[in-house]
């Protein structure tokens, strides 16, 4: 990738819009984090909290029973988000994120070498910064490796209009969900260029898992809406909310305490993350369909009124590793070849026959 140019200019384009995985950009990240990590609402999907739990070194029940992640209902599906910090005066910042200054940085590389000598090179030259007063080098994450998949590429994020329950997807897009303005250095890139480098594909699969399984709750009535045409599970709200808490909570799982124990204290492991993934959305599955049974109900009169039902998550295929959660690259074309011989020869004229 070619290297950082000056600060971006993104004039009066709008904030959200619709981009082509490879079409040309001008956009870098500074790591300052003045647009994502400020003011912003971080939304935490089940995955999210499967790795967060590496970040923070502790089980997923202690991550919401102190509220670093708290719950509401979005469109009918219960859906974290991460808690907020006072930053500047009327500005909120996420609870990971960590300004560093030229006097911070010089200071870090007296008390802990270590943590120093793990910055990026950017914030270990600004201790060596020649200016008198104090600066903002970078907003650091203190969850980076095991951040949440809406942090991990932007501003581009990928939308999906439906994921199937054998991983096929429909209308995949690429959208851009905010401009980073200032914050941002004029670097010539692509989208699919920028989502590759933040090695985000792990959590799209594994959150298209959780969308499938979302999609079969709703189908089977437990969905959390409002809308008179929803036939809702017979439920009290507080047996709902615990149904949909349980795919949140890993660590509360008898099976993933027995095979995966204390596993939140490694500091990454995606290939255990996604078998424990895995085993608590197929739990969820298995825990509405017994509560279906028991309570008698046919799927037919739940969901919405005339919806096809859904049939059950295919969790092994979405999962999948190696099923690309993007469309591919176009492939580049070309005229066809042609040879020299095959060239239209020059009627010859008078005067080159006569040379
Ligand atoms: S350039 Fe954008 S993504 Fe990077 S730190 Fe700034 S606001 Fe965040
Ligand atoms: S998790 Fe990290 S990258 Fe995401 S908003 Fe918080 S500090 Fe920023």
């Amino acid at each position: 990738m070619a290297q950082h140019a000056s600060h971006a200019a993104f004039g009066k384009q709008p904030k959200h819009a619709y981009v082509q995985w490879d079409e040309a950009v001008q956009w870098g990240c500074s790591l300052k984090g003045w647009n994502c990590c400020v003011d912003k609402g971080i939304a935490v999907r089940p995955y999210d909290l499967v790795r967060l739990r590496h970040a923070l070194g502790r089980p997923s029940n202690e991550i919401t029973s102190d509220e670093t992640v708290t719950f509401a209902w979005h469109g009918g599906l219960l859906i974290g988000s991460l808690a907020h910090k006072p930053y500047t005066p009327g500005h909120v910042a996420c609870t990971f994120f960590e300004e560093m200054t030229n006097v911070g940085a010089r200071a870090l590389r007296e008390s802990d070498p270590d943590a120093f000598a793990a910055l990026p090179e950017r914030v270990r030259a600004a201790a060596d910064a020649p200016a008198k007063g104090e600066y903002r080098v970078a907003g650091l994450c203190g969850a980076h490796q095991n951040r949440p998949e809406v942090c991990r590429a932007f501003p581009y994020q990928r939308e999906v209009g439906l994921v199937l329950a054998d991983g096929t997807l429909e209308d995949v897009r690429a959208r851009r969900v905010n401009l980073c303005g200032s914050c941002a250095l004029s670097t010539p890139t692509t989208p699919r260029e920028v989502v590759a480098t933040e090695d985000v594909a792990e959590y799209w699969r594994a959150n298209d898992a959780f969308s499938a399984v979302a999609s079969y709750y709703r189908s089977r009535g437990a969905g959390n809406f409002d809308d008179p045409r929803y036939r809702r599970l017979p439920l009290p709200q507080a047996d709902l909310t615990q149904l949909w808490a349980a795919m949140y909570l890993p660590d509360s799982d008898p099976v993933v305490r027995e095979r995966y124990p204390e596993q939140w204290r490694a500091p990454l492991d995606i290939e255990g993350d996604r078998a424990i993934h895995a085993l608590v959305l197929e739990h969820a599955l298995d825990r509405l369909d017994a509560l279906l049974a028991q309570l008698g109900v046919d799927s037919a009169a739940l969901g919405t009124k005339g919806a096809p039902d859904v049939p059950r998550p295919q969790l092994d295929r979405l999962l999948d590793p190696s099923r690309e959660p993007i469309p591919p690259a176009a492939p580049l074309t070309f005229a066809p070849e042609r040879r020299v011989d095959d060239a239209p020869r020059p009627e010859a004229t008078a005067d080159t026959s006569a040379a």
